[in-house]
């Protein structure tokens, strides 16, 4: 999205369900019409396209959406919610799963902002560090899942990654926080660096579209024990339980994370 749109003007926006913006349609219109796009970035959950005159648009797709670019009289998806144009008439539509926001703030005030303005660390950040996250563990009291899935302390994991990210680390999801050793946590930094790694490359999960409109290939052919209840540990070949733990549902195998 960086590559393909930066540089470019905004020159017409189109929004069908204006519940998602942080103020009426027209004001919005009137800021982002005729600015450029200077760099488009992202931060767990969120999309940061930042504009001149020190604006950010922050969009995040709520449980998902597709964004996708066309191409300058090329045909347009069936439908779509959102429609950015651009001066040289490329640009994106983007079809909602189910909700979206899409926020204009001041990049000045953009810590002020409710949704991303206390999100935790980029856990594919080169500078986010095995000891900056043995850092963030420090102190901290409740469960190891909970922790991790929270986006004020690591942005950007959901119930999808964590499980195999514990289970290569060999960690049971209800551990707690301070019963982890020095090794686990180490271990439990490798796992979600690679496991996330892993997915980026092979372009998202298989339901996930890119801005090309192309699949992404990470799916249940790379999962180790995610969404594979009943089915033999990769490892130890025990069979994996579905257990529950708090609000979200947990895959684990009992012999490799007792
Ligand atoms: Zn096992």
């Amino acid at each position: 999205m960086d590559k393909e749109i930066s540089g470019k003007k905004i020159s017409e926006i189109d929004v069908a369900n204006p519940k998602c913006l942080n103020m009426p349609f027209d004001r919005f219109k009137k800021i982002v019409v005729g600015k450029t796009v200077k760099s488009v970035e992202s931060k767990g959950k969120w999309i940061f396209i930042k504009l001149e005159g020190d604006y950010v648009l922050l969009f995040n797709p709520g449980m998902g959406a597709d964004v996708i670019s066309f191409k300058a009289g090329g045909k347009l998806p069936e439908k779509y919610q959102l429609k950015f144009v651009l001066n040289d008439k490329t640009g994106f539509t983007i079809r909602v799963w189910w909700f979206c926001y899409l926020h204009l703030v001041q990049a000045s005030k953009l810590s002020e902002h409710k949704l991303t303005g206390k999100l935790g660390a980029n856990p594919v950040d080169k500078d986010f560090t095995p000891d900056h996250f043995k850092q963030l563990l420090a102190k901290k009291k409740g469960n190891i899942k909970t922790f991790m899935l929270d986006q004020k302390n690591i942005a950007g994991i959901g119930n999808v990654y964590i499980q195999d990210m514990l289970f290569c680390a060999k960690i049971h999801p209800q551990r707690t926080i301070p019963s982890l050793s020095e090794k686990e946590m180490q271990a439990l930094y490798e796992s979600m660096r690679s496991v996330l790694n892993e997915s980026i490359q092979l372009g998202g999960l298989k339901y996930e579209k890119d801005f090309y409109g192309k699949n992404g290939r990470y799916g249940p052919g790379q999962f180790k024990i995610a969404y594979k209840p009943d089915k033999p540990c990769p490892v130890c070949h025990t069979t994996i339980q579905k257990i529950k733990t708090g609000s979200t549902s947990s895959f684990i195998c009992p012999k490799c994370q007792p």
